[in-house]
């Protein structure tokens, strides 16, 4: 087994790092405030490559292989400590981008792919609603066929880009009466008739980028806009999840990178009572730690990634990557915090922000009970 990176990637992520630090990181304390989402920081990443990074070239995408690309993802987040807008652009290319490259037709791919990567077209995926969540398929959205159209009705919540998306992923139900096997998606259009993207609904954290409710109502959808086959909804949903699972979570170990060596610093130079607080086992004991969750979380990750990359079956692994990276970076946010004491609990410090910003991980793209209900069920039990 090679755990060495070639001289390429070695580059590759000492200048993604550079450039996340220099031009991703500016005004975070106010427009985590303000919940505000920066087109413009958007616009940056992707003309800097990041949304094409693992797409094929001959979609005109980096076509990166995903070893490579969580690696990159992690300097990402490693220098850009708008935790928000990273996970925003792993949504982009895990849930969005994934669906349309291995389900949609090459004319949708050629009307919504370079548009996403060129960052000038956000779309939403729009698959939970009030009544289904953790129970994803228990939705009640419709698409009805009419003639050369489906009519959507459905009322979606919780949609990272719902109030701000050019265009959206649609799941609803084709066939009623089978069941999960009745679900189809949808690409559709926000400036459709009927389609209602909703303010941005203030949360907790990941406040940089919006989420919030979308409702259909009576939106015709050209047949041409089905992705996938009819009934094929839970399957691109398996899919793309599968991908967002394995794979989203890249730049919070970065996240994790950054938090450690600013609490090293920060340990060795605070000193109380004559001495470094970095002396206290209390304290460092708390830091081997950090780097005992990110060295064994970077392993899962990259062991996950290439099991997708190579098309090898990683169900059990992209569960317990999702779970283990989610609560890694909880736990090392709560002991940065203890560790910078009273200004870890100041917003301008950044600390916290880390913290609100990880409990979002324990939820998006199925929560943690649901990953361990996953990684049980394959053991069987
Ligand atoms: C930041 C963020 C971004 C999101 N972005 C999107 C998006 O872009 N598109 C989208 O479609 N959705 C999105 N979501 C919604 C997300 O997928 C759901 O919140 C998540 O799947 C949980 O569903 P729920 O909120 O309905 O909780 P519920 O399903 O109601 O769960 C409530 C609690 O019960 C537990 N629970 C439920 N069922 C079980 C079970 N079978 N076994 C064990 N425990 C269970 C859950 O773990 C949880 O603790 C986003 C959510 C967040 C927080």
């Amino acid at each position: 087994m090679d755990f060495s990176w070639t001289e390429e990637q070695e580059r590759l992520v000492g200048e993604v790092t550079e450039f996340a630090r220099n031009e991703l990181a500016s005004d975070l304390v106010e427009r985590d405030a303000q919940g505000s989402f920066s087109r413009d920081l958007w616009k940056r990443a992707a003309d800097y490559g990041v949304l094409g990074w693992a797409v094929p070239v001959d979609q005109g995408g980096a076509g990166y292989d995903l070893v490579t690309t969580v690696r990159l993802l992690e300097a990402l987040g490693e220098g850009c400590p708008d935790n928000g807008l990273t996970f925003g652009l792993g949504a982009q290319m895990w849930g969005v981008q994934t669906a349309l490259l291995h389900f949609g037709t090459p004319e949708q791919v050629e009307r919504f792919l370079p548009a996403s990567m060129a960052g000038e077209s956000l779309t939403a995926y729009c698959m939970t609603e009030e009544v289904s969540g953790s129970d994803a398929f228990g939705l009640e959205g419709t698409a009805i066929r009419d003639g050369d159209h489906y009519v959507l009705n459905a009322e979606k919540v919780l949609i990272t880009f719902g109030p701000v998306a050019d265009a959206a992923i649609v799941f609803a139900k084709t066939n009623p009466e089978a069941g999960r096997w009745g679900l189809s998606a949808f690409l559709v259009d926000a400036n459709a008739s009927g389609y209602t993207a909703h303010p941005v609904e203030s949360k907790m954290g990941l406040r940089t980028v919006p989420f919030g409710k979308v409702s259909l109502r009576d939106v015709r959808v050209p047949k041409d806009q089905l992705l996938g086959k009819e009934g094929a909804g839970a399957s691109i949903f398996t899919f793309s999840q599968g991908w967002e699972r394995s794979l989203v979570l890249a730049p919070q170990l970065g996240a994790m990178q950054r938090q450690l060596d600013d609490c090293v610093q920060f340990a060795r130079t605070r000193v109380r009572a004559g001495q470094s607080i970095g002396k206290h086992q209390a304290v460092s004991h708390r830091i081997a730690d950090m780097k005992l969750r990110l060295e064994t979380g970077r392993l899962l990750l990259y062991k996950t990634a290439w099991l997708q990359q190579n098309g090898r079956p990683n169900l059990m692994e992209a569960a317990l990557t999702k779970t283990y990276l989610g609560e890694c970076f909880r736990d090392s946010c709560l002991a940065a915090i203890a560790i910078h004491g009273g200004d870890g609990y100041k917003t301008a410090q950044g600390v916290e922000r880390d913290l609100r910003d990880a409990i979002g991980g324990l939820i998006y793209g199925g929560t943690t009970d649901i990953q361990r209900n996953i990684v049980a069920g394959l053991l069987g039990l």
